[in-house]
């Protein structure tokens, strides 16, 4: 085949090969494998050993082998439920070959009466009888080179068997030779210095196994480079979009400023300058504004709201649950209350004719700033003229979402999402190299560190008087029980317990909030926390991210190392928002394991959230690392963030060299097709 064939052949549906009909093309679809190239991504996992030949006296129960024999005798018994039985024998001995679910004509086929074959698979024995069940492969003599060999082993399901998939791969590897390369000289030898097909060739072929091997680095580089090639296109044309753009002057801003009882940090004001002069640009914005919890994101997107405002266009900010919604809401109501600007809150409570009258004015230009849960953005609500869309807490929108916000926000749209969740900084590129980031990373002045201490679970008595006093200085506390996914009845009793307890202990001033209330439970026991009608909030969920207590500054963690760090730090960062010191307690149960008192030490040490997550990301793996997959965080095939660190950097270095020129992405086409990211840049309008 010539080099566009190899390409086209490459992209093909998986049902063009020789074999391949609905039966195995839907078993495939299983294992996600759909078009040609698919295949190959499944990388053997082992080999199964088959050149352990051996003759009929020399059997062992349970091993895989290989055998050579005559058929002797066919046994049909023609009943259901009863297999069918081959019986073979060599100089030495006989055995029984036993077919369950096989047709009489093709037994008879692949085993005619009195000729030697090649047979293999695992040894039962039966009744006093050496048998094989259902063999792996059954081929005549001249094809013994076939089977009699190192084998590797897939990752496969139920009806899909090693012989299936071999003759699968066999037949694309042998069509794939010979691909042209589309690395640099450079960054091939920085990779290893290794073809495409060669790599293909050495996993397949079993010469090399291991995630660390040149061949499988090779491979995790170019996925790991189709992901950032993806997002860095759709960065650029998104940046080309040409919008309207917002003129305003800094009075409404100044003024808002001057109101606030704090002074901005320094990060805040350089934030509000980036988005500034992305809002006045003729480009439309797309910013990500990335904070630790607590850091003060919020207030830099309502100063981006006014400045919107200012030049007469609407903003919209959404919010993942309605409580925080409803923060956002009072908090903007607060700050822009001696201005002009009308601000208007619309949920699911909102009764019809309140969300009529929004709808109207929002339509009319009355309405300046709606704010919102992230439900608005699918309902059918029209705006006078949307300049901004601001989406808070937004680590579930994947790239399409976030191209699906951008189409739907309009031309003169522009977008700024702001997220806690803390991406270990090897991996921010491949999650959000489509926008520009902004990253907050100063705390404001005012903010003092978490103190966190570690208690053993004996010592609770110890706690609760050190509650006792922190309540009666008027703080109030969450109690956290640990959440283990197999049992969440278990769950859910071990924290009704524990909320029993401490409404003794506390004269009933304790609240219970658990995964199996409505969201309408849950908001009204977060309310009466709120109001500080408890003391203490009992929780087996993560308390909702990004919801403002500030007079909660004591954190207690059950079980704290059933928590992942990142999860810990979270939590944490519920607390200590008001000035006053806020102190996280993390408990356990004896006998702490060293990684375990790692843990604890580095939680204890830094109230860096990034810091944190490339920690955790190390101590257990990136596959382990809890959150992730619901996070938008890639889920690689090939590459993993941990063990090809280096690659992802030289990724890195790699996709700046190949933006200075639009040219350059071309060469790229069929890795982006290889990597399923073609459709993405389509979905651009
Ligand atoms: P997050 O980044 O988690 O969304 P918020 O915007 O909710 O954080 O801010 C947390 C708290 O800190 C809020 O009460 C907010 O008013 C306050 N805050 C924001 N910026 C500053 C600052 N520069 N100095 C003091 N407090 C601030
Ligand atoms: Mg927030």
């Amino acid at each position: 085949m010539n080099q566009s064939k190899i390409q086209d052949y490459l992209i093909k549906n998986i049902s063009t090969l020789k074999g391949v009909g609905k039966k195995t093309k839907n078993l495939l679809k299983k294992k996600k494998i759909e078009k040609v190239s698919d295949l190959l991504w499944n990388v053997p996992h082992g080999f199964t050993d088959r050149s352990n030949v051996q003759t009929l006296d020399k059997l062992e129960i349970g091993k895989i082998t290989t055998i050579k024999v005559k058929v002797i005798k066919y046994n049909f018994p023609r009943l259901r439920n009863l297999p069918n039985k081959v019986i073979c024998e060599d100089d030495k001995g006989k055995i029984d070959i036993i077919f369950f679910n096989s047709r009489e004509g093709y037994i008879r086929k692949i085993l005619p009466l009195n000729t030697l074959v090649i047979i293999s698979g695992k040894i039962n024995y039966f009744k006093k009888k050496y048998q094989i069940t259902n063999p792996s492969y059954v081929v005549p003599i001249n094809k013994e080179d076939y089977v009699n060999k190192i084998i590797p082993k897939y990752s496969l399901t139920e009806g899909l068997t090693e012989k299936i998939y071999r003759k699968l791969i066999e037949q694309v590897l042998k069509n794939i030779t010979n691909l042209k390369e589309w690395h640099s000289n450079e960054i091939l030898k920085r990779i290893g210095n290794i073809s495409w097909s060669k790599s293909i060739f050495n996993i397949h072929e079993n010469k090399e196994n291991n995630f660390n091997s040149r061949s499988h680095r090779r491979l995790a580089y170019d996925e790991i480079l189709a992901n950032l090639l993806v997002l860095s296109q759709v960065r650029k044309r998104i940046k080309k979009f040409k919008k309207e753009k917002k003129i305003f002057d800094n009075c409404l801003e100044k003024k808002l400023i001057n109101n606030f009882n704090f002074k901005l940090t320094n990060n805040q004001i350089e934030i509000i300058n980036e988005i500034n002069n992305d809002l006045k640009s003729e480009y439309k914005m797309f910013r990500l504004l990335q904070g630790d919890v607590g850091s003060g994101k919020t207030i830099v997107s309502f100063l981006a709201a006014a400045n919107v405002i200012r030049s007469n266009w609407q903003v919209t900010l959404m919010a993942p649950t309605e409580i925080l919604a409803k923060q956002h809401y009072d908090l903007a109501m607060k700050i822009f209350k001696s201005t002009k600007v009308t601000v208007k809150l619309l949920t699911g409570k909102s009764d019809v004719k309140e969300k009529k009258l929004i709808q109207e004015n929002l339509k009319n230009g009355k309405i300046n700033f709606l704010i919102g849960t992230h439900a608005l953005f699918q309902k059918k609500i029209f705006f006078k003229n949307l300049g901004l869309v601001i989406i808070d807490e937004q680590h579930k929108f994947g790239v399409k979402q976030r191209i699906e916000l951008s189409n739907k926000g309009g031309k003169n749209c522009d977008i700024l999402l702001m997220s806690a969740t803390p991406i270990p900084r090897t991996l921010i590129l491949a999650v959000y190299g489509d926008m520009d980031v902004s990253k907050l990373i100063e705390k404001p002045s005012n903010r003092k560190n978490i103190i966190t201490l570690s208690k053993p679970e004996e010592k609770i008595e110890e706690i609760i008087s050190f509650l006792k006093k922190q309540i009666k200085e008027g703080n109030q506390v969450f109690w956290v029980c640990p959440l283990i996914e197999e049992s969440k009845k278990l769950d859910y009793s071990a924290a009704v317990e524990k909320y029993k307890y401490l409404l003794k202990k506390f004269d009933n001033k304790v609240g219970l909030i658990h995964g199996n209330l409505d969201k309408n439970e849950k908001n009204s026991v977060l309310n009466v926390f709120l109001n500080k009608s408890i003391n203490i909030l009992v929780s087996t969920t993560v308390i909702e991210v990004g919801i403002d207590f500030p007079n909660a500054n004591v954190i207690v963690i059950e079980n704290s190392n059933k928590f992942g760090l990142s999860q810990l730090h979270q939590l944490r960062g519920r607390i200590g928002r008001g000035a006053d010191q806020g102190v996280c307690i993390l408990m356990y149960k004896k006998n702490l394991s060293e990684n375990a008192k790692k843990r604890i030490k580095i939680l204890k040490s830094s109230n860096d959230g990034f810091f944190i997550a490339e920690k955790d990301m190390k101590m257990r793996g990136f596959g382990d690392v809890l959150g992730y997959q619901q996070s938008g965080i890639k889920n690689f095939k090939l590459a993993d963030p941990v063990q090809h660190e280096d690659l992802f950097k030289i990724a890195e270095d790699n996709i700046i060299d190949i933006e200075r020129d639009e040219n350059n992405f071309k060469k790229y086409d069929l890795l982006l097709k290889l990597f399923d990211k073609a459709d993405i840049i389509n979905q651009l309008n």
